[in-house]
């Protein structure tokens, strides 16, 4: 492909419209290795750590939502807002350890499952069984699937089919609406 041809290939690349478009990707398991990680999760949570392992429904009312999250975690969690890209410090988060949601402290990912999407939002390859649920959301021109804690509901992201591979999953989460506890 000559240069002309090259540039005209890029200038007419359909941009994608999903807010969350994955631009880069860095992580590579084999099937048997995210069995491995759903299954074996706990290995990665601290002894001792502060978080819930029921998934039985939170009842809280928005106002008592509003109590005890912070602005910007009460917009994303129950409101289903986006914080901008490249702001979480969640983002760059390498060390090993569990993703516990921010509102409830159910745990829903581990540093196994994360991986460099390059959009500027955390992101994982797959979460851990039965802590998340996900429903259509009609928000932007294509529908997308968002997802939320299975306890407490609060919104944590969307899921695309991007991904890499073997799950071709990228789980676009708000850094916001997790909590990070190093193991
Ligand atoms: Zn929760």
């Amino acid at each position: 492909m000559d240069r002309r041809t090259f540039l005209e290939a890029v200038a007419f690349t359909p941009l994608v419209l999903s807010g969350c478009d994955s631009k880069a990707r860095s992580a590579a398991a084999s099937a048997q290795e995210v069995e491995a990680m759903r299954r074996d999760w706990k290995a990665l949570l601290a002894p001792g750590a502060d978080v819930t392992l029921s998934t039985l429904p939170l009842q809280r009312s928005e106002a008592e939502w509003q109590k005890i999250l912070s602005p910007a975690r009460f917009e994303v969690l129950r409101e289903e807002g986006t914080e901008r890209a490249f702001t979480s410090p969640l983002d760059k988060e390498k060390r090993p350890g569990v993703h516990a949601c921010a509102g409830c402290g159910l745990p829903l990912f581990t540093s196994r499952m994360k991986y460099d999407s390059g959009t500027g939002w955390p992101s994982f390859i797959t979460h851990i069984p039965g802590h998340l649920g996900t429903k259509q959301d009609y928000k932007l021109v294509l529908p997308r699937t968002e997802y939320h804690c299975i306890r407490c509901g609060g919104h944590q992201g969307h899921v695309f089919d991007d991904g890499p591979p073997p799950t071709h999953e990228r789980w676009c989460n708000n850094g916001v609406a997790l909590r990070f506890i190093p193991a």
